[in-house]
């Protein structure tokens, strides 16, 4: 028998079909509201200037680019922290941390440790979420369960659906939470319900694993990490897998990190075992994007350059939510939701009606990427899917 001669065919990852189809269309009205990178009022996705500065300094001086650990750069984990969990809890001698390759290496090393970790833990996702958990968790060998989320007819979390399944999650499960600026929904718990998921996960011994790929993208740097702080102070155990991809705008550089908070007692285990596993995953982590961000980190000039561009991004996407939750009342909901995202309540069949008859591009679940719009082309948009909504 031949060795590949039992593997099946594999379907195509449809948001990347979605780029495809809009570059041939031939409409100068066609609108992306495809795949995930943010977009300014001209449609583009530049480097930031930051970035531009920062890579020009990398490139004068950057003395070799010989091998480093596993652990990717240090400093760059080192100065992202305070960024991610502020001054007092970055310095917790309970928190290790490495640079990943991107959020999604940093998922993926998580789900190998919790792969390795007691008992049979599995991992509760939300209903929807981004598509990739669930494979990333499932290639580890962890067992998936899903929960309820989202509630699309309001718009917002279904809290006590959510709260009641994961009474029934067993101690040592892990919980995965998007730790602001949901994907796709844009839905985020509000500070109560926030307060009411950490007291149930601590009560049954749940571990939180904090997924942070928008920080800055939704409410402002520090209250989209409000909620992922206020959990690792209160969970012994808890897991963050960050992306500076989009915050950053690195998105091909592959640029993130993993923290786990665990006790003193098993917080070396914790650090060689993340070690061996990225050892065997990807030795080590691409350099060039996590010590663009360093450079940008360890100058306070190009770190206020890079707050302000994140905060012009911020607000572009805020006011975008406004303007379409004031155009239409069924987007109501948007305007109390946060991050590029959210799942317009549209059936099926009107997404490919909008792609046929307007242009319009969007994932087949009705989710949107809100940056993919301009101040201009909201009213038109509107216009177009109004007779669809629901
Ligand atoms: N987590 C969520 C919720 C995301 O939406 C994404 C990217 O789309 C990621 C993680 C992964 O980001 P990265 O490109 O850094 O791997």
């Amino acid at each position: 028998a031949r060795l590949f001669g039992a593997l099946e065919r594999q379907p195509a990852d449809a948001l990347l079909g979605l780029i495809g189809l809009f570059r041939q269309d031939p409409r100068a009205t066609k609108i992306d509201l495809g795949v995930g990178v943010y977009r300014d009022d001209a449609g583009e996705t530049p480097v930031m200037q930051a970035i531009k500065a920062a890579e020009h300094r990398l490139a004068e001086t950057q003395p070799t680019k010989a091998y480093l650990g596993a652990e990717g750069d240090a400093r760059f984990v080192d100065l992202l922290a305070p960024i991610v969990f502020g001054a007092a809890l970055a310095g917790d001698p309970g928190l290790t941390g490495v640079q990943t390759p991107g959020g999604t290496g940093a998922l993926r090393l998580a789900a190998e440790l919790v792969a390795r970790g007691a008992g049979d833990p599995k991992v509760w996702i939300g209903t929807p979420t981004w598509p990739n958990h669930a494979p990333i968790f499932r290639e580890a060998g962890v067992t998936v369960r899903p929960h309820p989320f989202f509630d699309a007819a309001s718009g917002t979390v279904d809290f006590a659906a959510m709260a009641s399944a994961l009474a029934e999650a067993a101690p040592g499960d892990v919980v995965l939470l998007h730790g602001c600026c949901h994907n796709p929904t844009g839905a985020e718990l509000d500070a109560a319900q926030w307060s009411a998921l950490t007291a149930l996960v601590v009560e049954r011994g749940l571990i939180p694993l904090i997924d942070l790929a928008y920080q800055g993208l939704g409410r402002g740097l520090e209250d989209d990490a409000s909620a992922t702080r206020s959990m690792l102070a209160a969970a012994p155990e808890a897991i963050v897998a960050y992306s500076c991809d989009k915050n950053f705008g690195l998105y091909r550089d592959r640029v993130g990190a993993l923290w786990v908070k665990a006790d003193g007692g098993s917080l070396a285990a914790v650090r060689d075992n993340i070690l061996v596993l990225a050892r065997s995953l990807w030795s080590m982590p691409p350099d060039h994007g996590a010590a663009t961000v360093r450079e940008i980190l360890e100058d306070a000039t190009l770190t206020s350059s890079w707050r302000r561009e994140l905060e012009e991004m911020r607000s572009r996407i805020a006011g975008l939510r406004a303007a379409l939750a004031d155009a239409d009342a069924r987007l109501a909901p948007l305007a109390h939701q946060g991050g590029m995202f959210a799942m317009l309540p549209l059936p099926r069949d009107a997404i490919f009606a909008l792609r046929a008859s307007h242009g319009i591009y969007m994932a087949e679940s009705g989710r949107i990427n809100i940056a993919g719009l301009r101040g201009e082309t909201v009213a038109s948009f509107v216009a177009a899917i109004a007779p669809y909504l629901q």
